[in-house]
């Protein structure tokens, strides 16, 4: 499936972007949810502009019970259906039964090998069947988004389209959009985390740093991605 990326003018509103998007793929479309602020904003403009979007998560049998906790609040709050997707549990066995419970801050390799077990080879199941995905993705997130688009051929995923429609926005925007339709927040937020994926490999920033700085401390910048978002 292949779809032609839309024009997205430069002051879409990430309605607009979300909307056009959808329309050009031409076929289902689902939010990739971690249940970050950036997710549950965009749950929220979808169900508000009436747009037709599914959901999908990836439970990494490592995420954090505040996490969970978002997960129940938007079921709750819009009726949610969620489509959960988990590892596959041969391969989560092999590699703790091999490799123990924190290979993954033993080097590079082996942290790519434990996020694709349990993030991309779900993420490939999740996407077999759509016609684009959304992401929560935000240019100023880090040096590995800087060059974002709102709306991308995901070459490495069929040619299906990415959808990123808070591209633009910044975290100030963000946080005053969430306060604003009192939307559900997970807890770690207000203990200083800006970024939360799984909890081994996750922690709160110290003032000054970007928001990925408590993602995979231990790696350089240009490290901090898990295969998801491969360009
Ligand atoms: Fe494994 Fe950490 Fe990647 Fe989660 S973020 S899949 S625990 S390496």
């Amino acid at each position: 499936m292949s779809a032609n990326i839309p024009e997205i003018t430069a002051n879409a509103t990430p309605a607009e972007i979300l909307r056009a998007g959808i329309e050009a793929a031409g076929g289902p479309v689902s939010l990739a949810c971690s249940f970050s602020l950036e997710d549950v904003a965009i749950i929220n403009i979808a169900h508000e502009a009436g747009l037709s979007l599914g959901v999908f998560a990836l439970d990494t049998g490592r995420l954090n019970e505040e996490t969970y906790e978002v997960a129940d609040a938007l079921v709750e709050r819009y009726h949610l259906h969620i489509d959960w997707f988990f590892p596959r549990h041969e391969e989560v066995e092999r590699l703790e039964r091999a490799e123990g419970l924190f290979s993954f801050r033993e080097s590079l390799d082996k942290r790519h090998a434990c996020c694709h077990i349990r993030k991309v080879e779900p993420l490939s199941r999740a996407l077999t069947g759509l016609a684009g995905w959304v992401t929560g993705m935000r240019r100023e997130q880090s040096v590995t988004r800087s060059d974002l688009k709102a709306v991308e051929l995901d070459s490495l995923n069929g040619g299906i389209l990415k959808i990123n429609p808070l591209i633009d926005w910044s975290e100030e925007q963000l946080t005053s959009y969430t306060d604003e339709h009192r939307l559900p927040k997970n807890r770690l937020y207000s203990q200083g985390y800006r970024s939360i994926g799984c909890a081994p490999c996750t922690r709160a920033v110290q003032p000054g740093e970007d928001a990925r700085a408590g993602r995979w401390w231990w790696e350089n910048p240009e490290n901090k991605e898990c295969g998801l978002h491969r360009r």
